[in-house]
């Protein structure tokens, strides 16, 4: 074979080749989530301006200086694929001019990510998220909200052992505040930093809080203790949102350590570790946002949201034997004998196929004119309910040999029965 798919890329096959089946139930199970939340899906194109995510991500992020797929289109205009949700959906958001209409939104996505990064278990340049945001609010019941979604759709997906880890960064005010001070205490410990924090220090030091560099960590937890910068506001905002947590029963652990690395996040931020996972230990991450929206032109507004990666859930789904997402479609083969029983059974496929069913139901048939014992093997292969059997018999009774793969019982039914049947039997 000349061709393989791009490093760091994956096809997503049906089993046992692959495992689209689990990711088609977990968003069938995350838009019922969405739904009970009151949030709607939202979906926009996979490339953006290469701006749109310098401004919002930040020019010194990690994202932005070594992990965009970026390109110059035949307009000269700088393009990129995607590196996250939600700088796309704010744009979307103001673009609609949805807070003209209603400032408050709350919003899904579900869909493929693009970062050049180094692949490894966990790490895809083309990956997955599922996320939210709640947009318009600068509300503490909003941050809960979001931390309580993201726990029931890991919930709802069967997912245990999860950790949620929530920190507060504060305005952007504290922020610069904090970094002012990370940059007099670090500087005099400079020698202990890695080469990639040194740098930091100058353009981004709060980035130097969640270096996984084992001698910047053991320094930064040894000076940072104390190191009081939230306001008077900000403080009264984590509090509410902690009680809210706690109201909801949400178990959580404070972290000061949490600080994420795109440049938009101000109040709570918050990740959710796995400890399946190994060193990519992120399932999750989110937090407030609370300038993102008047950076990108629009009003003084407040926002929230979080993303969860698919390849990481489907790794820890995978260990936990979560992995059997309840498949609740109805097989139903139809095997046929003799080229008349293969056009009466065409002709039932089809109509089966286009009835009123409630429950998910599959219909199939072989056209290869295969023995009936292959036929059979094929029913039990598609995990088939009910076989429909159809010889020169049945057609001169005008029935279908109607058989239960379970209990192997078999049963004669009028053609004009079928459909009723069935759906007496799953
Ligand atoms: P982030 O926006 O980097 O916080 O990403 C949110 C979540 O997306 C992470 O917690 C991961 O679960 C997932 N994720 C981020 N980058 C990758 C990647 N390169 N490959 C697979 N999953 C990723």
């Amino acid at each position: 074979m000349n061709y393989k798919s791009v490093k760091g890329t994956a096809d997503i096959l049906p089993a046992p080749a692959g495992s689209i089946e689990l990711r088609q139930a977990m968003e069938s199970i995350s838009q019922d989530v969405f739904q009970r939340f009151g949030y709607r899906e939202v979906r926009t194109p996979i490339i953006e301006e290469r701006s749109l995510f310098v401004k919002s991500i930040g020019e010194e992020t990690d994202i932005v200086t070594k992990e965009m797929f970026s390109f110059k289109d035949r307009g000269e205009r700088e393009i990129v694929l995607r590196p996250e949700g939600t700088a796309p959906i704010v744009r979307a958001y103001l673009e609609a001019n949805l807070h003209k209409t209603d400032a408050f939104q709350k919003f899904y996505y579900i869909g493929p990510m693009f970062r050049a990064e180094r692949p490894q278990a966990g790490r895809m340049r083309q990956f997955h998220q599922i996320g939210a945001e709640a947009i318009g609010s600068g509300l503490p019941e909003i941050d809960a909200e979001i931390i309580r979604l993201l726990a029931a759709l890991l919930d709802a997906m069967k997912i245990r052992g999860y950790k949620i880890r929530i920190n507060n960064l504060g305005c952007k005010d504290d922020k610069a505040g904090l970094s002012k001070t990370l940059r007099t205490i670090l500087d005099k410990e400079k020698n202990a930093l890695c080469d990639d924090c040194k740098k930091r220090l100058d353009k981004n030091p709060l980035r130097v809080l969640d270096c996984k560099n084992e001698s910047c960590r053991t320094m930064v937890r040894s000076v940072f203790k104390s190191v009081k910068f939230l306001c008077e506001n900000c403080e009264g905002h984590f509090k509410k949102v902690l009680a809210c947590l706690d109201d909801l029963n949400i178990k959580y652990e404070l972290d000061p350590f949490i600080v994420r690395g795109l440049d938009y996040y101000t109040q709570t931020v918050f990740e959710v570790t796995h400890p399946e996972l190994g060193s990519q230990d992120a399932l999750g991450a989110g937090g407030r946002y609370d300038n993102l929206i008047s950076d990108m032109g629009g009003p003084e507004l407040g926002a929230a949201g979080f993303a969860l990666g698919v390849e990481r859930i489907l790794i820890v789904a995978a260990k936990q034997e979560a992995a059997a997402y309840p498949d609740d479609k109805k097989v139903i083969y139809i095997a046929t004998m003799g080229e008349a029983a293969k056009k009466k059974g065409f002709g039932l496929l089809d109509s089966l196929r286009g009835g009123k069913w409630e429950k998910k139901m599959s219909f199939d048939m072989d056209y290869e004119n295969k023995s009936l014992k292959a036929q059979m093997r094929e029913a039990d292969k598609l995990g088939a309910k009910l076989v429909l059997i159809i010889g020169d018999d049945e057609i001169a009774k005008g029935e279908v040999m109607l058989r239960d793969m379970m209990t192997k019982e078999q049963q004669s039914v009028k053609f004009d029965d079928v459909a009723r049947t069935i759906k007496g039997k799953i």
